[in-house]
Order: structure tokens, then C-alpha cells, then sequence
């Protein structure tokens, strides 16, 4: 195994940092440095893509033939962390890392031919249609009713907790189409135009901000939604095996970088703000001691994840690893939005509410503390995600029960 950078690799690097100086402007700066999830407004993140796809950058896992960039793991290990290291918005999206290959595997030359195109250049916005009230951790119970009249299914019920369905275009969507006795086996894979009529969209707020400007999840309801037949990918009651194919991509990314980039804020906060002692948080035995533990896990995190593309790079399958990457990544997310949360001290007090209302200029008091803290709370309240979505972390340890210790 050999964890060092080619030489190649490191030229490829400078090009990375210098794409980064040239195409991440002032004015996505200043909005990535207000975010609380890595996200900006849907305008800002458009344009982000299309900068992307103009270097021939959008697809860093498709396959050359589709448009994606070929690169070696090693170089897509050097983008993710130069990326996050910038702290420059989401370089994927669910269309390009989640529907494109389920399109690219199961679908139509006809499918692929309308949708590839227009999700490589961040014409379409995609989202995932899989949750419902009551079937998540057990998605295979999952009961939307597709029924079929002449050429289009007919779709009732609704989808939960959709990520971004206000801005999406279209949907990627599990439906019943029958009930068998096996659950998993009545589900189709369908793909559907979110302007059809008969779709609502119903935000749920969440507890780091307010319903609006940085709304995140929703209800989707569908009334009598007709989806055109040809629309389906793949077979009639096979959905789940597309579903459970996307499901290996909505889980393989690397964890490494975004969690180094988190910790340097945190370093940054806790070498300016001062501990009840006096000195500074950084200096406080404490602290010190919980951002050491924290910087360790993310270094052997980090090198397990090189030791992963080094396997993959090599030809060997993910398996269980991805999982462990879930729960490892996800479990230190949360332990450094808890230290910035510590670090930041009373300045992450002010209501979040209050705190974006300033930054959008709807109040003229400024907000009390360095700008540095606004969006600390925010940030420690939204992550509390990162254990429940993308299968939640009981759902992973149950998959490495089962697959390393065959429990
Ligand atoms: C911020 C966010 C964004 C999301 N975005 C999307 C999206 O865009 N599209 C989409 O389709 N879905 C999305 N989800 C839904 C997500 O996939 C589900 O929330 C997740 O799968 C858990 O399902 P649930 O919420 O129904 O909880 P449940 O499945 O009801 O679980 C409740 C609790 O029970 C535990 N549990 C359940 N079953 C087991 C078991 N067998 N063994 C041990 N413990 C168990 C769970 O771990 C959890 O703690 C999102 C969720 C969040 C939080």
C-alpha cells in the first residue's frame, strides 16, 4: 500500500487550488461563510455547478463516457479535500451522485439521453422521493400507491422528510405498485416531473433556523399525480434492487475532509475566545484534551479512508466499510459542532432566528459577538441530522452485525 502522492497527483492539486482562487468568488465567500450545512441559495449553488461542469469537474464518479472526470480515487481524495479545505459550497448534488447511476445501470438509452445531459449541466435539480411517514429505517413498507391507468401510474400518498423539494425539478421515487407477500418485492423505481399536477409541497421547519431562506426538509403529497409508464426505471415491482443499488452511493463519500475543515474552525474559534479561567479556550487543559481525542479520530478516520481508495483503487469492493465511514464520519460531525458550540461560549447563545435576521439585514442592531459564532448554533442543531439520515446509525451498526460479524 502506498499512501504517498504522485507527483502528478500534487500537480493536479495546484490545479484543484488554483481552479478554487479563480472560480470561488467573493460573493459565494461571504454566503458560505452565513451557511449551516455547506449549502447556498439555489441560485448561488446553480452557478457553483455550472462553473464545475465548464471545467468538466460536475461528475467526479460517472464514468468518461457520461461526461465524469475518470479520475483516480487518489484524485478525487485531493479534490474533496481541497474543496472543503476552501470551504466552497457541495461540488455533487442527489442528481448527479445518486440518480445518474441508477440511470446509467437500469435505464433506457431514451432515459438516459434526457436526463444525463441536463443533470451534468445543472439543469435539473433531483430529489429523493424514498421516505414516508412511517417507513424509513423499514423503507421496504413503504406504501404510496402507484396505479396503473393505460400508460401512466396514478400516485397517492406522500413522501417525508424530502431534502430541497422546493427547489427540485424532478424526483426520484419509490411507489407500491403491488402488494406481495414479500414487501420488498411490489416496489417500483419511477422517475417523475415535480410540476405534474397534483404534487404539494409542505416545508418542515427545523430547530437551526427559520421556515424560510435556508428550508431544508419537507412533505410531499401526491393526489391522483399521473407519471407517464415510460418514466419507470427497470422492471415493474423490481424497484427495490435500483433502490438498494442508489443506496451504496448516497453513503460512499469520503468523511476525512469536511471533518478537517470543521476542525480548523473550531481551532480558529477556540484560539480567540477565552475560557472562564482567562485564558484561551485553546489553552484550557479541558478543551484541548476533547479537541486532541476528536483530532485523532479524524486522523485515523482520514487514514482508513486513504487505506479505502487504496483498496479500490486496487479492485476490492467497499462492503461494510461504507457504513463504518457513516457512523464514524457522522459521530464526529457531531463531537465538533458540540466543541465550536463550546468554544463559541455565550456568543452561540443569541436565538437563531435572531441571528439570521441580522444577517439578512432585517434588523439593524448587530448581533452581539464576532461573526465567527452566528452560525455555530445553527450548525450544532443541524447536524444532529447526520445520525438519522442516509440509514441511521443503529441501521449501520445492524448492517456491520450482520455483514462483519454474522450476527
Ligand atoms: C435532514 C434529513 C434529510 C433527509 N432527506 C431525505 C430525502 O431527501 N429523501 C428521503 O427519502 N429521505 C430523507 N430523509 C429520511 C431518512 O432517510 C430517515 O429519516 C431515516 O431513514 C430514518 O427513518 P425514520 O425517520 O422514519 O426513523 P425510524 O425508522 O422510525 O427510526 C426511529 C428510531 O428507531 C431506530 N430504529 C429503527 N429501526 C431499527 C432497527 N431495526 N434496529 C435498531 N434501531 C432501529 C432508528 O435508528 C431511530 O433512532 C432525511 C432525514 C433527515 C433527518
Amino acid at each position: 500500500m502506498d499512501l504517498d502522492f504522485s507527483q502528478g497527483d500534487l500537480a493536479f492539486r495546484d490545479e484543484v487550488r488554483a481552479f478554487i482562487a479563480q472560480a470561488f468568488d467573493d460573493d459565494m465567500r461571504a454566503h458560505m461563510g452565513q451557511s449551516k450545512n455547506a449549502h447556498i441559495d439555489k441560485t448561488g449553488q446553480v452557478r457553483w455547478w455550472k462553473r464545475l461542469n465548464e471545467k468538466g469537474w460536475m461528475a467526479t464518479d460517472w464514468p468518461a463516457e457520461y461526461g465524469g472526470t475518470g479520475w483516480t480515487h487518489a484524485q478525487k481524495y485531493i479534490f474533496d479535500m481541497e474543496m472543503a479545505l476552501a470551504g466552497a459550497p457541495d461540488t455533487s448534488n442527489m442528481g448527479v451522485r445518486m440518480c445518474a447511476p441508477v440511470v446509467m445501470a437500469f435505464g433506457t438509452d431514451e432515459q438516459k439521453k434526457q436526463h444525463l445531459p441536463k443533470i451534468l449541466s445543472s439543469e435539473v435539480w433531483w430529489c429523493q422521493g424514498y421516505s414516508e411517514p412511517g417507513s424509513g429505517s423499514d423503507l421496504a413498507s413503504l406504501s404510496m400507491k402507484a396505479e396503473r391507468d393505460g400508460d401512466h401510474y396514478v400516485l397517492n400518498g406522500s413522501k417525508i422528510w424530502t431534502t430541497y423539494a422546493q427547489h427540485a425539478d424532478w424526483m426520484f421515487c419509490l411507489v407500491r405498485t403491488a402488494n406481495e407477500a414479500i414487501k420488498q418485492m411490489g416496489i417500483s423505481f419511477l422517475l417523475l416531473d415535480m410540476t405534474t399536477p397534483g404534487i404539494s409541497i409542505v416545508p418542515l421547519p427545523t430547530l437551526d433556523g427559520p421556515p424560510d431562506g435556508e428550508q431544508e426538509i419537507n412533505q410531499v403529497f401526491f393526489e391522483n399525480v399521473r407519471v407517464p409508464v415510460a418514466n419507470r426505471i427497470g422492471e415493474e415491482n423490481q424497484g427495490w434492487t435500483y433502490a438498494k443499488y442508489l443506496l451504496q452511493f448516497e453513503r460512499g463519500n469520503a468523511y476525512a475532509p469536511g471533518l478537517t475543515n470543521m476542525l480548523a474552525k473550531v481551532k480558529m474559534i477556540a484560539g480567540a475566545e477565552r475560557s472562564d479561567g482567562g485564558q484561551r479556550m485553546l489553552d484550557d487543559t479541558d478543551f484541548r484534551r476533547k479537541l486532541t481525542e476528536t483530532q485523532i479520530k479524524v486522523d485515523a478516520l482520514n487514514a482508513t479512508e486513504l487505506r479505502m481508495f487504496a483498496a479500490r483503487t486496487a479492485g476490492e469492493a467497499m462492503g461494510a466499510a461504507s457504513s463504518m465511514f457513516k457512523l464514524e464520519g457522522s459521530q464526529a460531525q457531531q463531537a465538533i459542532t458540540e466543541l465550536a458550540l463550546e468554544a463559541a461560549g455565550l456568543y452561540a447563545q443569541p436565538f437563531v432566528r435572531d441571528t439570521f435576521a441580522e444577517i439578512r439585514g432585517e434588523r439593524n442592531e448587530p448581533r452581539a459577538g464576532p461573526d465567527y459564532a452566528a452560525t455555530v448554533a445553527p450548525m450544532y442543531f443541524n447536524y444532529r441530522k447526520t445520525s438519522i439520515y442516509a440509514g441511521s446509525n443503529e441501521i449501520q451498526h445492524n448492517i456491520i452485525a450482520k455483514m462483519v460479524l454474522g450476527l
